[in-house]
């Protein structure tokens, strides 16, 4: 084989999906190696016309207060709510264990990280970003008391390439009358690797990537970021509390800022490295609040962005839509590199 396609033309098992994924990275062979520019600050710290500003009124009516930190509220045209219309029974001619419905029940909120319109996670302080975290716990305790509540999502669609059409910083949360997919398959994952091998799967990735450090991006004395062996998009990043935790709401005060410490280095990291606030689908996953017995499921973040390097957007096509295994065109290692290897000594906050 020709010498320069060494290493860099493989396929790798994801052991939380359950499925290939190929890397071809000896088409993409030149490695981006960044530009460190400070962040734009161009826009207004309050737009008159943004439904997330403070003391702005918002679709249906309702104004915001004039918040200071974090404010949470539910959202005025939820995907699930209780609002959501009752569903009529299957029709007559309908498979009853195919042709399945059930109401849209459930609770959608939008949190609003800071009164700030133009600043993003990665430029506010560690403190307000933990106090963020911190926050979503409480809505995960809440959560867990309300016995219609199955499961929790918590997102961030961050830029305008993932979709999202309002900057001030914001996210998402669902809470569900059922469990995410993704969930679903890494639980069954963890259980089956339980059973097979006696050791806990996310115990072990976290364990074997802390050991070889090659792909690990940033760590402190309770969590740690980095881009796994079995990474789909380019800058992929997972970011676990060291100590196993099922959900949010078990997480003591210092995990939390431990964890929110490692997850605002990466996105600092992304920031520098592409001298943009660099776009990203953020989710947090977390066992589903049932009360199940979940003692096998460890919470983590997941940063999957859509670009590849600077103007190039990963585009989902045959391989990932149509056939349903990702196709990566960079390999782990060399990604993990790069946001390494980022000098964050002379990054300007907004604060
Ligand atoms: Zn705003």
């Amino acid at each position: 084989m020709n010498q320069k396609f060494q290493g860099k033309w493989e396929e790798r098992w994801h052991p939380l999906r359950r499925e290939w994924v190929v890397y071809s990275a000896h088409r993409d062979a030149r490695p981006w190696s960044g530009a460190s520019v400070a962040p734009s600050k161009e826009s207004p710290a309050y737009d008159p016309a943004c439904y997330l500003c403070p003391g702005n009124v918002r679709a249906r009516g309702i104004r915001n207060p004039d918040y200071r930190g974090v404010f949470i509220f539910d959202n005025d045209f939820p995907v699930v709510g209780a609002e959501a219309p009752a569903v009529p029974p299957n029709i007559q001619d309908a498979h009853p264990a195919l042709y399945q419905k059930k109401r849209a029940d459930g609770i959608a909120r939008v949190v609003c990280y800071d009164p700030r319109h133009n600043v993003t996670l990665a430029q506010i302080s560690c403190n307000q970003v933990a106090h963020v975290f911190t926050a979503w716990r409480d809505q995960m305790i809440e959560f867990i008391k309300n016995p219609s509540i199955r499961f929790v999502l918590i997102f961030e669609n961050r830029g305008e390439i993932t979709g999202v059409s309002n900057p001030h910083p914001h996210c998402q949360i669902y809470a569900v009358n059922f469990v995410f997919s993704l969930i679903e398959k890494e639980l069954d994952a963890a259980l089956d690797f339980h059973r097979e091998h006696n050791q806990n799967i996310f115990d072990e990735i976290l364990g074997c990537e802390l050991k070889s450090g090659e792909r690990v991006i940033d760590e402190n004395e309770s969590a740690c970021a980095f881009v796994p062996f079995f990474a789909r998009y380019s800058y992929e990043v997972m970011i676990f509390p060291k100590k196993r935790h099922a959900t949010l709401a078990s997480m003591s005060d210092s995990e939390l800022y431990d964890l929110a410490a490692v997850f605002q280095s990466v996105i600092r990291r992304y920031d520098s490295l592409f001298g943009m606030p660099f776009p990203y689908v953020m989710s947090f996953f977390q066992a589903p609040v049932d009360g199940g017995d979940y003692s096998q499921y460890h919470l983590h973040l997941l940063l999957q962005p859509p670009l590849r390097s600077p103007g190039l957007q990963k585009f989902l096509a045959g391989p990932e839509i149509g056939g349903g295994n990702f196709m990566a065109d960079a390999m782990p290692e060399d990604k993990a590199r790069e946001l390494k290897q980022v000098d964050l000594t002379s990054y300007q906050g907004a604060d």
